[in-house]
């Protein structure tokens, strides 16, 4: 049995490498973007996630930094911390930079005989008619520009800024978020010399990043700011997860502010219910045609949308003081970070999301 990816980022890439560990055929047809990668971005896997991908997608152990501490700051509360996660020094996510992940994934592919890597970039409807199952995980395509454009988008009127450091040799294993008031800022390790940072900032002006680091770093004697890179911040959360044949995944499904480094890490929870069903069908001699999208709907699309509005929240609540003139809501947070029990919770949610 043969089934279609459209689009050679990290998810159809990580999609395709689960499928074919279940024996199925792939045919992934690539586009241009997904040969042009941008040196400046790393990703945190949870995990809980990391455990799956390892084991069900690919061992990528020896490119993964551990991080064991987390620790977020307010700007409100002159950099005071709020909220510190930590688990008796195990790992509680790692970071990758995301190019390496991609190279890594598209060589292990470029492997399989199970597996046609296509670069026939402009594919028609006609060329994907004998699939009887289509996995769209490109944003920008015919299709999802045809099938899949009614979502509940926001635009948050802010920007990412991505860059890596270098800086002098440190234990390197805890990452930190502050609350700017131009919005959140995120250190995060990626050796005892490189840290990756992003930073989301209100508004498109002109702005300084490396003066707006240096502001807010305490901790990293900095010898390098590495070349940055900034796009527009959105989110959208896709009604209808798929059309006849077709299915929307990744990003498509679901597009995340960054603050909380969760992106990637739904479409990888996606990938575990995705791979549930197909293993039910396969074991149960079914077919995989249509019958599994509105499957996968039905299992996945409201937890996905209450995990894309809680992260929308935390944007907006940190937003709101940002526009105050007093600090009760970082106190607050404060407060509710040092109860064990919902410390454990928002560690479990951000681990597993709403898994049981
Ligand atoms: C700055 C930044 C940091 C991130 N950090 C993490 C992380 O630490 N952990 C994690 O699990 N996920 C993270 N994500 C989300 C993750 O990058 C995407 O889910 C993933 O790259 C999708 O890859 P793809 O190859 O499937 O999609 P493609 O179709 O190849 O690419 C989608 C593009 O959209 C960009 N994008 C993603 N989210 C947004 C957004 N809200 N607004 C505008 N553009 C966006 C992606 O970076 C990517 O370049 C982050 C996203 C951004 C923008």
């Amino acid at each position: 049995m043969k089934l279609c990816i459209l689009g050679g980022g990290l998810t159809g890439l990580s999609l395709a490498k689960s499928l074919i560990k279940k024996g199925l055929s792939v045919d992934i047809f690539l586009s241009k973007k997904n040969l042009d990668i941008n040196k400046s971005r790393t990703i945190g896997i949870s995990n809980y996630n990391l455990i799956y991908f390892n084991k069900e997608i690919l061992d990528i152990k020896k490119l993964l930094w551990d991080i064991k501490k987390i620790e977020i700051y307010s700007d409100n509360l002159r950099n005071e911390k709020i909220l510190n996660f930590e688990n008796n020094n195990k790992t509680l996510f790692a970071i990758i930079r995301n190019y390496q992940l991609q190279s890594k994934l598209f060589t292990s592919l470029k492997k399989e005989k199970l597996c046609k890597l296509k670069n026939n970039f402009n594919y028609k409807l006609t060329d994907l008619k004998k699939y009887k199952l289509i996995i769209n995980c490109e944003n920008n395509n015919y299709f999802s520009k045809k099938f899949f454009a009614r979502s509940l988008k926001k635009k948050y009127d802010s920007f990412a800024y991505t860059t890596i450091l270098k800086h002098k040799k440190i234990k390197n294993d805890s990452a930190s978020q502050i609350f700017t008031k131009n919005g959140p800022l995120a250190f995060l390790p990626l050796s005892e010399l490189e840290t990756s940072v992003v930073y989301s900032i209100k508004g498109k002006k002109n702005i300084n990043l490396i003066e707006l680091i240096k502001k807010y770093n305490t901790k990293y004697s900095i010898t390098n700011f590495g070349t940055s890179n900034f796009f527009e911040l959105k989110s959208s959360n896709l009604r209808t997860y798929y059309h006849k044949n077709i299915l929307a995944f990744g990003d498509l499904l679901h597009r995340l502010h960054p603050l909380a480094g969760q992106g990637f890490n739904m479409t990888i929870r996606d990938i575990r219910d995705l791979s549930k069903l197909i293993e039910f069908k396969l074991k149960n001699g079914l077919e995989l045609d249509n019958s599994i999208c509105e499957e996968f709907q039905n299992k996945t699309r409201h937890k996905n949308y209450l995990f894309s509005s809680g992260i929308d929240f935390v944007y907006e609540f940190f937003n709101l003081e940002s526009k105050m003139d007093n600090n009760i809501l970082s106190k607050s947070v404060r407060l509710i970070g040092r109860n064990k029990f919902l410390n454990r919770s928002f560690k479990n949610i951000a681990n597993k999301g709403f898994e049981i």
